[in-house]
Order: C-alpha cells, then sequence, then structure tokens
C-alpha cells in the first residue's frame, strides 16, 4: 500500500511523451505538447510533485542537432510547459557506451540526485521499452503510455500502462490502490485514509 504513496518525483521522457516525436528535432516551432501534457503537468505541480525530463537526444552525437539547437528546442518546451525542476539529457550514441543514455538508468538516477529524493520514489513515464527499462535498472515505478509508433511487445512486456497523461496523473496522484479503495468503500469510514496513504513516514 505504501508503494502507492505520492512520488518523490515524475519523470518524464520528452519526444513523444510530453511533445510530439519530430525525430532529430532542432526547430523550436515544430515542437508541440502532446494531448493532456500541460493538465497533467499543472496537477502534479499543484500537488507539490517535482517533474523533470529524461532524454536521450543521440542526434547531438550524430551530429544531426547542434547543443545549442537543442537548448532552444528545450526552451521552447518549457515555454508551453512550464518549467521542470530537473532536465536530464543523454547526448551520446548507442555506440558511446555511456551509463545515461537509456535503457541504462543513468538519467534517471541523476535527475533523482539533482532533487534530492531517491531513484525508488520516482516514476518514470515514456512512450517506449527504453524508457521503461531505464526505470527497471533504477529502480523506479515505469508507466508507459503508448503512442502509435510503440511496439506491441513492448507494451506487453511494461508492468504499468496508462491511456495518457491524464491517467498518469491520476494513477501518480491516486492516494489508495485499487484494493484500499474496495476495502475503504466496503467499509463505508476511514476518510481519513487518504491521509494516511499520502504521508512521508
Ligand atoms: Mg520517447
Ligand atoms: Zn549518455
Amino acid at each position: 500500500m505504501f508503494e502507492q504513496r505520492r512520488p518523490g518525483a515524475v519523470l518524464f521522457d520528452r519526444d513523444g511523451t510530453l511533445i510530439k516525436d519530430v525525430p532529430y528535432n532542432g526547430d523550436p516551432a515544430r515542437v508541440e505538447p502532446m494531448q493532456g501534457a500541460l493538465e497533467a503537468l499543472a496537477r502534479l505541480r499543484r500537488a507539490d510533485v517535482p517533474v523533470a525530463v529524461v532524454t536521450n537526444q543521440s542526434g547531438v552525437a550524430k551530429g544531426l542537432l547542434t547543443p545549442d539547437e537543442m537548448d532552444q528546442v528545450n526552451a521552447r518546451v518549457e515555454e508551453l510547459l512550464g518549467p521542470f525542476d530537473a532536465w536530464a539529457i543523454c547526448v551520446h550514441d548507442d555506440c558511446d557506451g555511456c551509463t545515461c543514455r537509456k535503457p541504462a538508468p543513468g538519467l534517471v538516477i541523476r535527475a533523482a540526485a539533482v532533487l534530492d529524493v531517491s531513484p525508488r520514489d520516482c516514476v518514470v513515464v515514456g512512450d517506449i521499452g527504453r524508457d521503461m527499462e531505464a526505470a527497471r535498472a533504477a529502480g523506479a515505478r515505469g508507466i508507459l503510455v503508448p503512442t502509435g509508433e510503440t511496439r506491441r511487445e513492448e507494451i506487453q512486456q511494461a508492468a504499468e500502462v496508462a491511456e495518457d497523461l491524464s491517467d498518469v496523473a491520476d494513477r501518480v496522484l491516486s492516494a489508495v490502490d485499487q484494493a484500499g479503495e474496495a476495502a475503504r468503500v466496503s467499509t463505508g469510514a476511514a476518510v481519513w485514509s487518504p491521509l494516511v496513504g499520502w504521508s512521508r513516514w
């Protein structure tokens, strides 16, 4: 039940999760939020849950976009979706053998460190299996939000799948799990139990 307490932070993949995936995009004008992103982020911020971005940007290693272009795109993301409490970005490619490129856990660990929370108290939200593997490797809770591009086997393998970002916010902010909810309803009392579920001790 304490698995369901409010998380220390929610770490979002960028492309295909917070914004539409435009491969190797270096143009701020092409940044377009995903459906429900702003509202879901607003709900988390109102609940004082830190929000961060954990993103693979191998286009930099490939020479397809410059670090400056990437920064401009990220600035546009914050213009449209509000400020994030941390950004953890991997600018390497698969062959670089870094420890940050998802599915490695480095970005999750780095963002958690910046936010001064344990990776185990983090939720990682992403649109592909790499995001979920990074979450698992870091000991975080992973929630997959599939798009039309997400491979079927990655959806089947995901520990948790949400319909959209609004569903993610519901799941993250819900104080009790299904069993707790059912027990509460059946006893018809215990209005204090959400408070217990939300406590940090
Ligand atoms: Mg993605
Ligand atoms: Zn890296």
